[in-house]
């Protein structure tokens, strides 16, 4: 937490104090840079970032309005007499800068990690680890960007003595100003993968670039494993005198050597180092989870003179869920599960996602927290900051479960309720006492809080699909940067959003400023608006039936026809409403809904320009085949016939009616043609025709029900149409054809994932279930099975049930539920 004056401040940035002059002395001990997840206004300073998507400084009035009364601001024109602000050049920078300037007041010492995959675990992992031994201040969740590390490392205060934080880049030129926030007298560079490859022209390049991070530090831990890795770090060292401190798990030359044995579901390492040898394990068996505990012990061994303190420590190493996972409830309840381990900033960022959550259903607000751990305070100081934090955003309850947060009762001021134990909630469990409320779970590992979502939770089908909207906001952006800054996007959300769910997903898009969303009828467009959903909708396929409910909902339909357009017309005029806004729909070439002679275009022409009751929004034309090049020559024909379509209309009306006709596959391959506005679809959902770098955001999942041996005489499933040659294991799993599963994929033409191999289904899929031949692995009930997701592409699935990614996606059915995750 920092502490300094605005005057100060200003001096540090080297900024100009403008505007009220009051507050220049006033001292700041918290730092804000984005006002959707902010409350408390207390002492607390505004950092306006602008980017090429978001412009801080229009946050500014409202955050005035909520108390804040300190801002740095790049754009003089932000500047007002009602709050004092410091005038920077570059806003993001400013925030670097005053990061710098705190580092420099501390000299314990810092762990920097950088590389491609593990950060966040091992960051986790060490603080884990030597939280017996250290105070440790690290980054916040995975907070590694160039405006996450300054905020990361302007946690560090006096009580702390031992730094732990992560650099994440994506571009050359990022890390340089890292480094410097960082200043990491230990480093760990983890791996290096292909993520972000696109913007660096080798991976040579890549890893020096974050090597840089490394420049000043003392010592460097890193795996000799990869051959490019420890070329490229040893000759860094060499020339930036930095200690080698080098392993290896195939006995390639190290520093620390490590052998591996599993046994049951644990890994035993065996390391040796110098002459000494060690010898602990962790619960886990996968490769990744190998190598982050090698780090970990690597820096033990350097930390601290004998590292045996600590080895029985990575014995009880957690897996770390990094994203909160946002579900439906029992009693039209919205679960927050947080399972991170529990510290004052993580409940911070938590609370704001309740917040938002909450906020467009006026939900009540519960909050179940279990202990917190290891932060440093002493209780009652800790529990006394988390009751402010509970007031701050104004959450109505809080059920506190564990011996230390009930014997501090006394500090809560909110409607609160307490329990010793798990066991002791969950006697006392009574569903009535959760309804319509948005509740945060938020419990450290050990807890064992699914426990308590478990009890809370709508459906307890094993089969679920997880949407990732991390991956949806950035997958958004990708097409963005495709577009001038001015294009609008109508994103589809039609078909429950393409399978991945109605009412969440508008709400991230709303959140991320979209411009429309468009719904095939008017039913989908009521729940969004029941939902809080203010974003223009328009419906694709309104009926004359529901024109009323599209009124009274200020929904926008698509006009695609003369007759349609007179009724709709007509029922304006009786609800006596004046330019009513609607949509024209004009067929190029798709003989589908549109509007298409001449002679109709006119008519309708004059049947608006007639009276005021309508006005024409947009008028948008359907490409037939934006994806494929064999049809590029037709595709050119629509835009000629639209362009000249839409000259017609410019003609007849004196007001600007915004254009467009690119899908997801038109924005990738015309972005040319984006006039004013684009409709993004089956982009948003992770599918791309030209190869961008999008994110699967996706991931349908189950677990295995049993494991069973069949022998070579045997078949399996309906038909008898899974033979086998050899004597075989077969796991099945509860995801049938009504689940949505294409029962094409059925008899080996699709496949799964377990554990970390490919295994195909045998036999026929049945209506709730599937089997999955597993013959050689290590299989057993309770395993999860990926069906597509990061490891088998929806694009594949698609082929081999000889059908399109949107069929895929669609068809998966309501009973299987949908979980968020967010980061
Ligand atoms: C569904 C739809 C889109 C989006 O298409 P994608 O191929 O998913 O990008 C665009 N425009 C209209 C009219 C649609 O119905």
């Amino acid at each position: 937490m920092i502490n300094f004056s605005i005057a100060e401040i200003s001096k540090i940035v080297g900024g100009k104090i403008a505007g009220l002059p009051e507050f220049a002395n006033q001292r700041i001990n918290q730092v804000i840079t984005d006002s959707r997840t902010f409350f408390n206004s207390g002492y607390s300073l505004f950092f306006a970032l602008t980017g090429p998507r978001n412009n801080g400084h229009l946050y500014i009035p409202n955050l005035i309005e909520k108390g804040v009364k300190t801002f740095v601001v790049s754009d003089k024109n932000a500047i007002n007499k009602n709050a004092t602000f410091i005038l920077v050049e570059n806003t993001t920078l400013a925030l670097q800068q005053l990061a710098i300037y705190h580092r420099q007041q501390f000299n314990f010492p810092v762990i920097g990690i950088t590389g491609s995959n593990g950060k966040t675990i091992i960051k986790e992992w060490l603080h884990e680890i030597l939280s017996d031994q250290f105070k440790i201040v690290r980054s916040p969740k995975s907070y590694n960007s160039q405006v996450g590390v300054p905020l990361s490392v302007l946690l560090m205060n006096p009580i702390y003595n031992l730094g732990i934080f992560e650099a994440g880049i994506s571009q050359p030129g990022e890390m340089e100003n890292l480094t410097e926030i960082i200043s990491p007298e230990i480093g760990i560079f983890t791996n290096i993968g292909d993520a972000h490859q696109e913007n660096f022209h080798s991976i040579q390049q890549k890893i020096n670039e974050k090597l840089n991070l490394f420049k000043k530090s003392k010592k460097l831990v890193y795996c000799c494993d990869s051959g490019v890795v420890k070329t490229e770090v040893e000759i860094f060292c060499e020339k930036h005198l930095v200690e080698k401190k080098g392993w290896s798990l195939k006995n390639n030359p190290a520093l620390i050597s490590f052998t591996t044995k599993t046994v049951n579901n644990f890994t035993e390492i065996y390391a040796s180092s110098n002459g000494k040898k060690y010898q602990f394990k962790i619960p886990f068996t996968d490769s990744s989870s190998i190598e982050n505990a090698c780090h970990c012990f690597v820096v033990s061994t350097i930390l601290m003179n004998d590292p045996l303190q600590v080895v029985e420590r990575f014995e009880k190493l957690e897996p770390i869920a990094m994203r909160l996972e946002i579900k439906k409830g029992i009693n039209n309840c919205v679960l927050v599960n947080d399972y991170y381990n529990s510290d004052l900033n993580s409940l911070a960022i938590a609370l704001a996602v309740l917040h938002q959550q909450a906020a467009k259903e006026h939900l009540y607000k519960q909050v179940i927290l279990s202990d917190i751990q290891q932060t440093g305070m002493p209780p009652a100081d800790l529990y006394k900051r988390v009751n402010e934090l509970l007031v701050e955003w104004k959450i109505d309850e809080v059920i506190g479960v564990g011996s230390k947060i009930s014997y501090h009762f006394n500090l809560f001021s909110i409607k609160n309720s307490f329990y010793n134990s798990l066991n002791k909630f969950k006697e006392s469990f009574n569903r009535d006492n959760f309804k319509s409320s948005a509740i945060l779970i938020k419990g450290a590992r050990q807890f064992e809080f699914e426990k308590v979502s478990a009890l809370l939770q709508q459906k307890a089908h094993q089969t679920q699909l997880e949407i990732n909207l991390n991956a949806l906001v950035n997958n958004l952006n990708i097409f963005k940067n495709l577009l001038k800054p001015e294009t609008k996007i109508m994103v589809m959300v039609k078909a429950f959003s393409y399978g991945s769910g109605d009412v969440e997903i508008a709400k991230v898009l709303q959140y991320q400023n979209v411009d429309y969303l468009a719904v095939a009828v008017a039913d989908e467009g009521v729940q969004l608006r029941n939902a809080g959903i203010l974003t223009p909708i328009i419906v694709m396929n309104p009926e004359q039936d529901s024109f009323q409910n599209i009124i009274d909902n200020r929904l926008e339909p698509n006009i695609y026809s003369v007759e349609l357009l007179k009724c709709f017309k007509k029922i304006v005029s009786q609800n006596g409403l004046q330019e009513f806004p609607v949509h024209l729909k004009i067929d190029t070439g798709m003989n589908r809904l549109g509007l298409k002679s001449e002679s109709e275009i006119d008519e309708v022409i004059q049947l608006i320009i007639s009276n005021n009751w309508i006005k024409i929004k947009s008028i948008f034309s359907h490409l037939v085949a934006s994806d494929d090049p064999k049809y590029d020559n037709f595709t050119q024909s629509q835009f000629e016939v639209f362009e000249k379509q839409v000259e017609l209309f410019a003609q007849s009306f004196p007001y600007k009616i915004e254009r467009h006709i690119l899908n997801s596959a038109g924005i990738e391959r015309f972005p040319h043609k984006q006039f004013d506005m684009v409709r993004l679809g089956i982009g948003l959902y992770g599918v791309t025709n030209t190869g961008l770098p999008l994110e699967n955001i996706g991931t349908l999942k189950s677990t295995v029900s049993q494991v069973k041996t069949v022998n070579l005489n045997e078949t399996v499933g309906y038909s008898r149409k899974g033979e086998v040659s050899v004597i075989s294991k077969i796991a099945i799993v509860p995801l049938g054809y009504a689940d949505g599963l294409d029962r094409k994929l059925g008899n080996k033409n699709g496949s799964a994932f377990i554990g970390e191999k490919r295994v195909p289904i045998i036999g026929n899929i049945c209506m709730d279930m599937l089997m999955l031949d597993v013959t050689g692995l290590s299989v057993t009930p309770g395993d999860k099975v990926e069906f597509f997701g990061p490891n088998i592409s929806i694009l594949e699935v698609a082929k081999n049930a000889s059908t399109i990614p949107y069929e895929i996606l669609t068809g998966i059915s309501q009973r299987v539920k949908r979980v968020y995750l967010q980061e």
